[in-house]
């Protein structure tokens, strides 16, 4: 229960050991139509560019910025958390110029701040984190920040690694350009393909640049060729990722998405609610709990590690510290995809209420 890899369901491992075919094999190419079909469902677009990249959270993450952002373009990054700063490098690397949007660590972006920062920089590109697995912060109001950027000639870019099949997210609905993922959280599956979707207004900003994006491994303009009506060689697909990929989102399928997002939320409310009958506290407040990762503050006089080690230890259970700011603050407990059961969440409290006493 720890902020990802989470508990990969019995049906996921069972796919991963399914004999190898070529990532050209007509069989194989009819299962990356059904992953495509299915990732569109999780991420509830109707958008044609819908890939799972080869490589982690990070690889689908450099495949949106280091592909939307052109050398000498703005990108607006958030400054509440942990990963605003690895998208800001990864703009940087790409030839952007970053301008910032500040919130404290703990909190969301407030849309007035993003206005203003639009106002003052027009920036071209807007990266925020819809879920911060650093500090147990859910983005509210999706919308109004897409249609702050979209008055200002932006693409929006959704970092949804830590929501994706665990928490409502609305590509479409919401009018989000672009959005990235990782399979290892609420997705329940181990990670190497990672869920990328585009919509034409994106894909065509790609497919226009002057320059080549600076990596040629996920450069979205080539991975088309494999990816879209041709199916040719780019780079050998990690076949096993995707039999576990689409194995995790038939589940996810089967399940239904809003009853999976009520499940998260069910599930993950008893671990708020039983930690705080603890005398601990949530780190976010109550409108941006982020069911899927619960940050809990580390309660004065108590040794965070310690905690941690003796969690392992003694009962075989993983939580994680904090990260960054939140550093020895927090303890960060995951509730995503498969590990968020009620069995799970017991076995939690009763053995960090001992590892506490
Ligand atoms: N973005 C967020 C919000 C994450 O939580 C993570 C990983 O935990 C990443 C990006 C990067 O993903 P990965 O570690 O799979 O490369």
């Amino acid at each position: 229960m720890g902020p990802g890899p989470s508990d990969v369901h019995p049906r996921v491992l069972r796919a991963m050991s399914t004999p190898l075919v070529g990532h050209l094999d007509p069989s194989f190419v009819e299962m990356m139509d059904e992953v495509q079909d299915l990732l569109r469902y999780a991420f509830r677009t109707e958008n044609k560019w819908t890939i799972p990249v080869s490589g982690t959270g990070s690889a689908s993450m450099e495949a949106a910025v280091g592909n939307l952002v052109r050398p000498g373009d703005t990108m607006l990054v958030p400054t509440n958390g942990y990963f605003g700063g690895r998208m800001e490098s990864m703009a940087e690397r790409a030839g952007g110029e970053v301008v910032h949007v500040d919130a404290p660590w703990g909190e969301p972006l407030d849309p007035a701040d993003v206005a203003d920062a639009f106002d003052e920089h027009q920036p071209d590109v807007f990266g925020f984190v819809h879920a911060e697995t650093s500090t147990g912060v859910l983005q509210p109001d999706v919308p109004e920040l897409t249609s702050i950027a979209h008055e200002h000639d932006a693409l929006v870019v959704a970092d949804t690694v830590t929501s994706l099949g665990g928490v409502e997210f609305r590509a479409d609905e919401w009018d989000v350009d672009v959005a990235y993922s990782g399979p290892q959280k609420c997705l329940s599956c181990p990670p190497g393909a990672s869920p990328l979707t585009l919509n034409d207004e994106a894909m065509s900003r790609v497919l226009d640049r002057e320059e080549p994006a600076r990596s040629w491994y996920l450069d979205l303009s080539l991975l088309e060729g494999y990816w879209g009506s041709d199916r040719s060689y780019h780079h050998t697909a990690p076949i096993t990722n995707v039999y576990a990929l689409r194995e995790a989102l038939r589940l996810v399928a089967e399940e239904g998405i809003e009853e999976r997002w009520a499940r998260h939320r069910h599930v993950a409310g008893a671990l708020k609610a039983g930690v705080e009958a603890m005398g601990l506290e949530m780190n976010a407040a109550d409108e941006f709990w982020l069911p899927s990762l619960n940050a809990v503050r580390v309660p004065d006089g108590i040794d965070d590690g310690a905690v941690i080690d003796y969690l392992l230890d003694r009962y075989d259970l993983e939580i994680a510290g904090g990260l960054g700011d939140l550093s020895g603050a927090v303890w960060r407990i995951g509730c995503m995809g498969h590990s968020a059961r009620p069995k799970n969440v017991s076995y939690l409290l009763s053995s960090l209420a001992d590892a506490i006493d």
